[in-house]
């Protein structure tokens, strides 16, 4: 499964290479291989620009048809391609899950798979994003908890940049509920746990860095896959709660992105906070199942 799943994604990045103008091409074939997961550093990024003699918004907007290769879409066939930029200067290509037999709450839009695809690199703040189509409603309350939600800048084909605030004017967010902070601050909630397994230790690490100010559901999910690799996802939280993407799914755009098959999972683990006024534990264990029908979930409650 995972030799088919790598097989189709080269093929569709090809295919998608044909759409590039051909000195962007020829400038980014090298990094177009079998390693390529989505991510552009700064000074690749920089030497794109001055082979391709792109501008800046103009390369982004070129290379969305690669991001959206990445796109999983079994139920709408609509593949949504993003890029975040991160603070650091690098590029996070993003792409829209879609879940066939759970229901529709599971779904990552791209935007929250590129955002959360920069979270897992360390990235503490968003610059832009450039998506192939406008931001859903979903999406520009989910960006509005960045904690650079104030100057992020949205890019869309054939449009001019525009702020996330003039996308979504009057906006609720996380200072509204008196949250300072903000998705993808760098932070440690201080659990403590203590484990051989690194599985465990992986997905505790996540929930130390996840963002749940309002349930204070610090969770973490990993995922170990049948190769041996494991993926980590922290629960990102939202104050107008529904926009808000558990810790499975940005595990799962952590191993969508990193190339795998997810019906590869041969174990994944799940650490929640006790004290927390949630849990994800049913929901987490039923789309697993789903992806993955004899995986075996460990769940730890701190
Ligand atoms: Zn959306």
């Amino acid at each position: 499964m995972t030799t088919l799943h790598k097989d189709s994604l080269q093929q569709r990045l090809e295919e998608s290479m044909k759409t590039l103008p051909s000195a962007l091409q020829s400038a980014i074939a090298p990094l177009i291989n079998e390693q390529f997961t989505g991510v552009i550093a700064k000074e690749q990024f920089l030497s794109l620009l001055s082979q391709s003699e792109l501008s800046d918004k103009e390369l982004r907007l070129a290379l969305l048809p690669l991001a959206a290769a990445f796109s999983v879409a079994p139920i709408s066939n609509f593949y949504v391609g993003a890029i975040a930029r991160g603070v650091s200067g690098d590029l996070y290509f993003g792409a829209n899950m879609e879940f066939s037999n759970v229901q529709l709450g599971q779904t990552i839009h791209a935007e929250q798979s590129a955002i959360s695809h920069a979270w897992i690199h360390g990235e503490t703040g968003i610059l832009d994003i450039t998506i192939n189509f406008s931001p859903c409603g979903h999406c520009r309350q989910f960006m509005n908890e960045l904690t650079t939600a104030d100057s992020l800048m949205v890019q869309l084909p054939e449009r001019d940049e525009k702020s996330l605030q003039e996308y979504l004017p009057e906006s609720f967010g996380p200072k509204d509920l008196g949250i300072e902070g903000g998705l993808l601050a760098k932070v440690s909630h201080k659990l403590t746990f203590e484990s051989n397994s690194p599985l465990l230790i992986t997905a505790f690490e996540a929930a130390n860095r996840s963002h749940a100010p309002y349930s204070k559901n610090f969770s973490g999910v990993a995922l170990e896959m049948n190769n041996g690799n494991i993926y980590s996802g922290m629960y990102a939280e939202n104050a107008a709660f529904n926009p808000s993407l558990p810790p499975l799914q940005v595990a799962l755009v952590h191993a969508n992105m990193s190339r795998e098959a997810l019906s590869e999972i041969k174990k994944a683990a799940l650490i929640e906070d006790h004290k927390g006024a949630i849990s994800h534990l049913a929901i987490t264990t039923c789309t697993l199942k789903d992806l993955s029908p004899n995986m075996v979930l460990e769940y730890v409650s701190l």
